[in-house]
């Protein structure tokens, strides 16, 4: 099979401008191998979050294709559509707007699972599992959304994007609203569930000191268009860019030792 050598996501040459908007996307090529972790860096505007709904096949592009493991991933309606939304998931910034907060945030994770096709009866069991999965008591399942932690609620939005068995999750800026304790904790516990279920992320931040912990590969993205690529450690050394390097000078340096003493 070919199938096992193409990278599981794949963006050639992709354009999306909004209507009456400016071009968001220019001509960006970026893929994300199984199991692999790519990070897309950039100021804010610069078209990541337009990129992960290109990625997620919410949006179609104006030029180019995506591809997920062969597919677009837009439109895809069916059993075809479920399967690949199952497969392909999301983690966005601000989880809280994307849970009822009418409903238990058990709900949100209990809908994942129904969507994939698990039986009612297995549901409950499987909510509990999900959230001590992500390190959240699962008693936390009964409360409202606005009686949890910024950090909790990011948890949730993890274990509903873990319900449907995943090998590839959209990250856009998962812990840009967090403290930085809480930040810590749900990118260790991003890097531990991608040891343990062998996943795939897109992950996005504004911020280079967070992407370059959990990266095996930056792409650097500017106005819209790819500047820059290549491994984290050999980025920090010798980026070739300006912009890289003022996006590593405005980095968060939470985990670098502390600054040496000046001679
Ligand atoms: P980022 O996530 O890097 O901050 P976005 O992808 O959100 O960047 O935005 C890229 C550009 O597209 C920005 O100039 C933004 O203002 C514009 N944009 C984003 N979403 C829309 C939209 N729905 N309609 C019009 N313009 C948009
Ligand atoms: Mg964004």
């Amino acid at each position: 099979m070919t199938g096992s050598a193409a990278p599981l996501l794949q963006l050639d040459r992709v354009s999306k401008r909004y209507p009456r908007g400016p071009l968001a996307l220019s001509e960006v090529s970026l893929h994300v191998a199984a199991g692999e972790t790519v990070g897309l860096v950039g100021e804010s505007g610069s078209g990541k979050s337009t990129l992960a709904r290109l990625a997620l096949g919410l949006l179609a592009p104006d030029g180019g294709s995506v591809r997920f493991d062969g597919r677009d991933p837009h439109g895809l309606r069916g059993r075809a559509g479920r399967v690949t939304r199952g497969r392909l998931q999301f983690v966005p910034q601000h989880p809280r707007g994307s849970l009822n907060p009418a409903q238990p945030a058990g709900a949100a994770v209990e809908f994942s699972l129904q969507v994939h096709g698990v039986p009612r009866d297995e549901r409950p069991r499987r909510v509990a599992e999900l959230f001590r999965r992500v390190g959240l008591d699962p008693v936390l399942a009964r409360r409202r959304p606005h009686q949890l932690s910024g950090g909790q609620v990011q948890r949730v939005a993890v274990a509903r994007a873990l319900a449907t068995g995943p090998d590839l999750v959209v990250c856009d800026e998962p812990t840009s609203a967090l403290d930085p304790a809480s930040q810590r904790h749900v990118l260790d516990l991003l890097a531990e569930l991608r040891e343990q279920e062998g996943l795939a992320y897109l992950f996005i931040s504004h911020d280079l000191g967070v992407v370059r912990r959990i990266a095996d590969r930056v792409v650097v993205l500017r106005d819209g268009s790819v500047v820059e690529e290549g491994a984290p450690d050999r980025l920090h050394q010798d980026a070739q860019h300006p912009y890289t390097r003022a996006l590593f000078a405005a980095a968060s340096a939470e985990e670098l030792p502390h600054a040496a003493p000046v001679p």
